[in-house]
């Protein structure tokens, strides 16, 4: 823990903590150490991590990386956080992220962005989003392991742009109890880690039923650790062509091919599959996210917590709202606001959200039949490029940023879990992931596939 606060200190300039907890931590550690001569070590005992600014940790500052959530300090812990607490792990403080998780490079953070430790010229270059923070902690080596979110691609973009593993569970294998909501049907916390192996352990302690959360599943939690058998011989892969996307880099396509080859070589029989509807996800994901969004950040209104504007003489509570959400929430936020409650007027609502939605149950459904068709897990690329300069993507048209998504929104829309491993550079020195798509609730197998890619 001491080396982390350290190492948190000297690496202050890429922005990744925005809380730091040092006297906790300390305490935590010294209670680790305790426990560890008692002889009753949990599994994390000791273990120093970072954790996303998106969870509520008891007494310390959580805000979602918004201006609205300025001061506020929850009385209760995120039930993901408590698990890892309970489990001995060390909390070094509270990571950077974008605001509210919306963005893919950590750019709409209210703290500034973090910034990705990997530089291979004078560039400054993004660590990805909306777990920025995370992903360049992890890769920095200012923390062992750290929390993310992911509700369109938010710990396996950034994992992939850092050179570390992101892991989305299955949606429901996490309790989202005490996270601050985005999405609420996509939304899933997850491990990011510098191997496969700890994604394993890391998981094994946020998993699980929460009688807070109804959409955590009440299952029974493997021992993933135990799952990696490190052989994969008669696994069956499957390669979505439609994820071959018109204008795909053809670093990235010999990445995907190199993948594939690896996982031959380990005995896993590859074969072709169809995902015909891949091409609806992102739009309707650009439905359905800003829709749910709109509705929970509704609550932020400057009554009970957070932010509040100055008032002048004469305003009345609707100004009160008005101006505290107007200077609050950043612009990216607004546009998710604004889309999301157009989509959901009553004009609209048909035409749009439901829509969506229905697209949605197709993606899924695609999903099923290549399952059922006995395939035990998918090869994609996990991004269409490796990580960006700060300033350089989105800034005329946001779709531009947007698109950063398109291979990872399918798996929150069919609530699989999709884990991102490191996977090569690119022509630049860069780093580079794949993803691998699992069965719902089969983390165990996904995992032991990813294994062999490392
Ligand atoms: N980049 C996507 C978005 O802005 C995904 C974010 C996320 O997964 N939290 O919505």
């Amino acid at each position: 823990t001491e080396a982390c606060l350290g190492a948190v200190e000297a690496g202050g300039a890429l922005g990744a903590f925005v809380h730091k907890t040092p006297e906790l931590a300390l305490e935590r550690a010294r209670a680790a150490d305790a426990r560890l001569k008692a002889g009753a070590a949990p599994a994390l005992c000791g273990i120093p991590l970072g954790i996303k600014d998106l969870f509520c940790t008891e007494g310390v500052a959580s805000q979602a990386a918004s201006r609205i959530l300025d001061g506020f300090r929850p009385e209760y812990e995120s039930t993901v956080s408590a698990q890892l607490r309970d489990a001995g792990a060390v909390m070094l403080g509270k990571l950077n992220m974008d605001e509210f998780a919306m963005g893919s490079s950590n750019e709409t953070s209210v703290y500034g962005p973090a910034v990705n430790p990997w530089k291979v010229d004078e560039r400054k270059l993004t660590p990805g989003g909306s777990s920025g923070g995370s992903a360049a902690a992890v890769a920095a080596d200012l923390c062992l392991a750290a929390t993310g979110t992911d509700t369109g691609g938010s710990i396996r973009q950034p994992a992939a742009f850092t050179g570390i593993v992101g892991l989305k569970p299955t949606y429901g294998r996490c309790s989202r109890w005490g996270i601050v909501a985005f999405a609420s049907s996509l939304d899933q916390a997850g491990p990011m880690t510098k191997t496969v192996r700890d994604a394993a352990i890391l998981l094994q302690a946020m998993a699980g039923h929460d009688p807070k959360d109804s959409t955590s599943a009440d299952l029974p939690v493997p021992d993933f650790e135990a799952m990696l058998s490190g052989d994969i011989r008669g696994r069956k892969i499957g390669i979505p062509r439609e994820y071959r996307m018109e204008g795909m880099p053809q670093e990235i396509e010999d990445l995907w091919a190199k993948g594939a080859e690896m996982l031959r070589d380990a005995g896993a029989e590859i074969v072709d599959i169809s995902l015909p509807h891949t091409k609806y996800a992102l739009p309707a994901y650009y439905v359905i996210a800003p829709a749910e969004a709109s509705s929970n950040l509704a609550r932020y209104d400057g009554v009970r917590y957070g932010y509040r504007a100055k008032l002048e003489q004469g305003d009345g509570i609707v100004d009160m709202y008005e101006k505290t959400r107007a200077e609050g929430f950043g612009a990216e936020v607004k546009r998710r606001v604004m889309v999301g409650t157009y989509v959901l007027s009553a004009g609209f609502y048909d035409a749009y959200y439901n829509r969506a939605r229905k697209v949605r149950t197709l993606i899924k459904r695609d999903f099923e039949q290549a399952f059922d068709q006995g395939v035990d897990a998918i090869l994609t690329p996990a991004t269409p490029s490796a990580a960006f300069g700060l300033g350089e993507m989105g800034q005329a048209d946001p779709v531009e940023m947007y698109l950063n998504d398109i291979f990872t929104v399918t798996v929150n829309l069919a609530g699989l879990p999709g884990i991102s491993v490191p996977a090569g550079l690119d022509r630049k020195g860069l780093p580079l992931g794949l993803q691998l798509i699992g069965k719902p609730w089969e983390e165990g197998p996904l995992l032991d596939v990813a294994e062999a890619l490392e």
